[in-house]
């Protein structure tokens, strides 16, 4: 395995891969949810690539840049043992140079859920996303499901912008709880760690209204909204069902349907989401 820190060393190296080329963008501090992107990855393609960069523009200047968990050599053994070729680990000054000024938008999509809450965090990510495809060329690229609105953003801009790879998306993994992986659930005191599930929960209870005939969009947000409301260390941000292709809200549950929440645990915020259809 190659460690790479610099976009002329990656693009040589990446001249001389065995294609097809799979890529795995990550900001690090690796967990299961990042390692079931790198195995399919290995699984369908004969180079790995996998970028290891906490991206500055995505972070809004109140969020967690700073204190991001950061654990590079703990990161580096684990996509060992997945027989990954490269890993490219960039500082900020190689991906944003001072002269740097020109960013990626697509528009409508990145406005809702998190893009409201979170102004100018998918702007940030269309932008560094861009720049990898630029530089590590894969054929193929894999995006968790955890992250259903990025995924959704990510296809959207490699169709409009006519990018010549596949946006490959892989389902959630989870605790044994339900809890969805996240590198931010290091964030989590032991009490709020258990607090945390009520997101899976009330994801579970959105699919149990919707499979017993519920089609009433505006009842399940409330069921759910009661439902979190019962946990004293859950604040809600948002509890969306909107549809899945548009991210409009819907009045009538119609499928694909995305669900999605993002819940304050403590200090913490937390997103899931679940597909009905
Ligand atoms: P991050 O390092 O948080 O930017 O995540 C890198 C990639 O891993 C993104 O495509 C995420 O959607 C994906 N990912 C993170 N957590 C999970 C999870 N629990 N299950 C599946 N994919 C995940």
């Amino acid at each position: 395995m190659k460690v790479v820190e610099t976009i002329d060393d990656l693009k040589r190296l990446r001249q001389k891969l065995p294609e097809p080329v799979g890529f795995v963008p990550t900001m690090g501090y690796l967990h299961e949810g990042h390692l079931v992107l790198v195995r399919q990855a290995r699984a369908e393609n004969s180079s790995v690539v996998v970028s290891i960069f906490v991206n500055p523009t995505q972070f809004g200047p109140e969020e967690d840049f700073n204190k991001y968990p950061r654990n590079p050599q703990r990161d580096l053994a684990m996509l060992e043992k997945e027989k990954v070729d490269i890993v490219f680990m960039p500082s900020v000054a190689e991906m944003y140079p001072p002269q740097f000024s020109s960013w990626v938008e697509v528009g409508k999509v990145a406005e809702r859920l998190e893009g409201a809450t979170r102004p100018g965090h998918f702007k940030g990510v269309t932008t560094v996303v861009a720049k990898l495809f630029n530089i590590v060329q894969p054929d193929k690229a894999y995006f968790g499901q955890k992250d259903a609105q990025q995924a959704l953003i990510i296809k959207k801009m490699v169709a409009d912008l006519n990018m010549n790879l596949e946006v490959v998306v892989v389902p959630t993994v989870r605790e044994p709880d339900g809890l969805a992986m996240s590198s931010r659930n290091i964030y989590l005191n032991p009490e709020e760690r258990k607090a945390a599930v009520v997101l899976y929960q009330a994801l579970g209870l959105a699919t149990k209204l919707w499979s017993q005939g519920e089609k009433d969009a505006q009842t399940i947000r409330q069921q759910m909204t009661a439902l979190i409301q019962k946990q004293p260390l859950a604040n809600i941000d948002y509890i969306s069902i909107a549809d899945a292709e548009t991210l409009d809200e819907l009045d009538t549950v119609r499928p694909p349907a995305l669900v999605s929440l993002a819940v304050k645990i403590g200090k913490t915020r937390l997103i899931d989401n679940v597909v009905l259809g």
